[in-house]
């Protein structure tokens, strides 16, 4: 066991989901006496599988007495530090890890840790994907797939893959990986860390604070954000950084030990003596961010010594997550895009850049609950590729305010400066709004010409009318498919 804690003998795990019931079963397969709590439902499938292990429970609230006599407590990653049991906790010294730190000391397994604001699921899928199809004998855990914890009671990898969130990494502390993957820090959850960007980012750095110099750091590096950590010092491990553009930021070798680069002439990436260039025929997945994505799962198989031809043949094979960028169907020429995993700007950033033609062709459905937008940075792609919105929300009027008032004679108002007036009437594009995905669709495939693009790319959290991200994914394929049907 990796630790040099005082003795723990009662362990409580705070949150019964798919984290803390993997949790459970390896704190009681190592011998402690297992306590869950959950201040909401459990599952019905997580209160079976812990009746079936004789774990004591309890949902829908917390009691003190049964949480506060624990010597260490395994925090739900959704559960925020400000919540009242949390502080209780604090207050008591008793100490507070994430289901990943425990795991991690029961492991023999090397680990691969990626984080970032967004491409996590898709690199981690990528890496996962190269690793297993090269025939290393791999696992795939985080905030994706089946808990951490629960395979480390079998610990049958020599490998694990693990997709990272900044709320798992709060509650690390030596958790070490092999690997770690930054892919980049934009704003997002800032809710959770007092609205403070630097607190947030301070969160994706702990992905490397146990590193040491055998370790590598993957990182982006066209981030400022991260090169400007990376020149605090903060991370001891190998630094690789991988930059798609065509310009390296000046501070960037100064700080990165080797750089994996692609531009419009080549990309190529670099380990050691060993070079491979590639093309975009060799990516499967489309558009800058995931040529960028790619190339850092490619730098995780280089340096576990994965074959060129092994990786190039992988990368044929690899198919997404769906929700991301998902090409859901052709219906009289028009595609039809599912991208609903695009829950904030930097992520539509993309989204939109990724399609070449470079005229208004996009009918970009947009909207639902706002986590502090600025939409300003999206203004040129959505002049140039976009023709129709269609607000999809409960409450659009942050989108109207940036997009709608194309009228000037909607803009009366004597304050408004002749720069912000400029700014509201750039957008002379026909907007639709509505509260129905299906309306939405029918809009788009009314208004679509051939080789025009449906796109669902939100920028928004889905909660107003729908159960999650997913949920608003599947209907909007579902209503898609219907159109063939009829
Ligand atoms: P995460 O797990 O971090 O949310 P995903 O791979 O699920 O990331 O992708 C989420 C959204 O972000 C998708 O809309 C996707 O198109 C977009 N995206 C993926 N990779 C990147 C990237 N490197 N930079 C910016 N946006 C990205």
């Amino acid at each position: 066991m990796k630790t040099t804690e005082k003795l723990i003998k009662r362990i409580v795990i705070l949150g019964g989901g798919e984290s803390g019931v993997g949790a459970s079963l390896l704190a009681q397969n190592k011998g402690f006496e297992v306590f869950v709590s959950d201040a909401g439902q459990i599952l019905e499938k997580y209160k079976n599988i812990l009746s079936e292990n004789n774990i004591s429970f309890e949902e829908n609230k917390h009691t003190n007495e049964l949480i506060l006599s624990a010597d260490e407590v395994i925090k739900s990653p959704g559960i925020p530090h400000k919540a009242q049991i949390i502080k209780d906790l604090q207050a008591k010294n008793i100490p507070i890890i994430s289901e990943i730190e425990f795991a991690f000391r029961y492991t023999k397994a090397k680990i691969i840790g990626i984080t970032g604001s967004n491409g996590k699921t898709t690199t981690t899928l990528l890496t996962y994907h190269l690793l297993k199809n090269a025939g290393l004998n791999v696992g795939l855990g985080g905030n994706i797939g089946d808990s951490f914890a629960a395979q480390v009671i079998k610990d049958e990898f020599k490998y694990y893959v693990l997709e990272l969130s900044s709320f798992q990494l709060d509650d690390c502390f030596f958790m070490k990986p092999y690997i770690a993957v930054l892919l980049n820090i934009t704003p997002d959850h800032l809710d959770r860390y007092n609205y403070d960007f630097e607190q947030y980012a301070a969160a994706k750095f702990r992905i490397a604070q146990a590193q040491t110099k055998e370790d590598f750091f993957v990182y982006n590096g066209f981030s400022e954000e991260i090169t400007k950590n990376l020149f605090l010092e903060k991370v001891q491990s190998q630094k690789i950084s991988i930059v798609v553009n065509d310009e390296l930021p000046n501070n960037n070798s100064k700080i990165s030990d080797v750089t994996t680069f692609a531009n419009q002439n080549s990309i190529q990436v670099v380990f050691e003596d060993k070079k491979i260039n590639f093309s975009e025929e060799n990516f499967t997945i489309k558009g800058k961010h995931n040529i960028f994505n790619t190339l850092c799962a490619v730098q995780v198989a280089m340096i576990l010594g994965i074959s060129e031809r092994n990786i190039k043949e992988s990368l044929l094979t690899f198919k997404n997550a769906p929700h991301r960028l998902e090409e859901i169907a052709v219906i009289n020429g028009i595609t039809f895009i599912n991208d609903s995993k695009a829950t904030n700007v930097d992520s539509v950033f993309y989204a939109l850049g990724s399609f070449k033609r470079t005229e208004p062709h996009i009918i970009w459905i947009v909207g639902g609950v706002d986590k502090g937008n600025e939409y300003e940075v999206l203004d040129n792609l959505v002049q140039e590729k976009v023709r129709n919105f269609v607000f999809l929300g409960k409450d659009n009027r942050k989108l109207e305010k940036h997009y709608q008032n194309n009228n000037p004679e909607n803009h009366q108002e004597e304050n408004e400066s002749d720069d912000s007036k400029k700014q509201l009437k750039k957008f002379d594009k026909p907007i639709f709004q509505t509260q129905s995905i299906k309306e939405a669709i029918e809009y788009g495939f009314k208004l679509g010409k051939k080789g025009d693009i449906v796109l669902l790319s939100p920028a928004c959290a889905s909660f107003d009318l729908f159960q999650n991200y997913m949920d608003r994914g599947d209907q909007f394929r579902q209503n898609v498919l219907n159109l063939i049907k009829n």
